[in-house]
């Protein structure tokens, strides 16, 4: 771990939090005194430390990806999964030598990774917590598992900390994201993040435990726009970026009330968001919707 980098950074993240820009809602609050759309303050609060073994097979290894599940988002998804803590503020908030101690456990628990899942509001803390463990022999790769609705600025004092970037395209169109996410240009930021993540770190090489891999949640009747967002992974990236393509959508929350996306997706849209990947020649991971279909793909994208 780059010491230097880390304390770089630090003081970048703590002079953010007087006047707050980490993630693109770009609140400019000082969280000492009051509360972004994430509603957090100076502390980190998470809902649960975790070996995690559902993220992406090289991120888990046979130990499980040290997962930090934190609370609060600048995205206000009507169908989150996890509502309870990235909008209800459900968590306990720690200091920063007690997040320290939550990644060495992780590492001595036989972590494979440390997967920080939305991460952004956080950061001056996490950072912090890298310093402080780094000194008792903290070496996980760093998993930066983002919405990708976050500014470039924030991503850059992240350059040379973040090994791998595990980063949502959510939609490909402003209007659908003010729409189920409510915010006001998820695209448009998202493109960039993006761009950034690819910069820094290049297509994913489990061999070397660093780079971008894409996730893409479908959601039914084409929603998510995988079409345009597998184009922009291949045209935009590059097509050696692995896409983990996400079927396991199911309506909770808010969504339970909006009849386009108050289901599960079906077979035919899971086989047609399969096409796209096979079109633009990507690989990377999937989620078999059923049985009967799990292989005819297997060849093309399973790594
Ligand atoms: S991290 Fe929170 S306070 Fe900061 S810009 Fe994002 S939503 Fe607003």
């Amino acid at each position: 771990m780059d010491t230097e980098k880390l304390k770089d950074a630090l003081e970048y993240f703590e002079s953010r939090i007087e006047n707050c820009n980490l993630c693109a809602r770009n609140c400019m609050v000082n969280r000492k005194e009051s509360i972004g759309v994430c509603e957090q303050g100076v502390n980190a609060k998470i809902t649960n430390a975790v070996l995690h073994f559902g993220e992406e097979p090289p991120l888990v290894g046979t130990g499980g990806a040290g997962a930090v599940f934190f609370s609060g988002c600048g995205m206000r998804c009507v169908y989150c999964q996890n509502f309870g803590f990235s909008q209800m503020m459900v968590g306990r908030e720690i200091d920063d030598e007690s997040l320290a101690n939550i990644f060495m456990k992780l590492q001595n628990s036989g972590a494979k990774t440390l997967d920080l899942v939305t991460p952004e509001p956080h950061l001056r803390s996490i950072v912090h917590a890298l310093i402080i463990a780094s000194e008792s022999g903290f070496n996980l790769p760093i998993v930066f598992n983002t919405s990708s609705y976050v500014n470039v600025e924030t991503l850059a004092h992240l350059d040379g900390i973040v090994d791998v970037y595990l980063a949502d395209i959510r939609y490909t169109d402003d209007a659908v994201g003010k729409k189920y996410s409510l915010v006001p240009d998820y695209w448009t930021v998202a493109q960039r993040s993006l761009k950034e993540m690819y910069r820094q770190v290049g297509s994913f090489k489990a061999d070397r435990m660093r780079g971008l891999i894409v996730r893409h949640l479908i959601l039914p009747n084409g929603i998510a726009g995988t079409q345009k967002a597998m184009r922009f992974v291949a045209e935009e990236l590059s097509t050696s970026v692995p896409v983990s393509l996400m079927s396991q959508y199911f309506p909770v929350y808010k969504a339970l009330k909006m009849k386009e996306i108050s289901r599960k997706i079906d077979d035919d849209e899971y086989v047609e968001a399969l096409d796209v990947l096979e079109k633009y020649n990507l690989e990377g991971w999937y989620q078999p919707l059923y049985e009967k279909i799990k292989g005819v793909y297997a060849k093309s994208i399973e790594r």
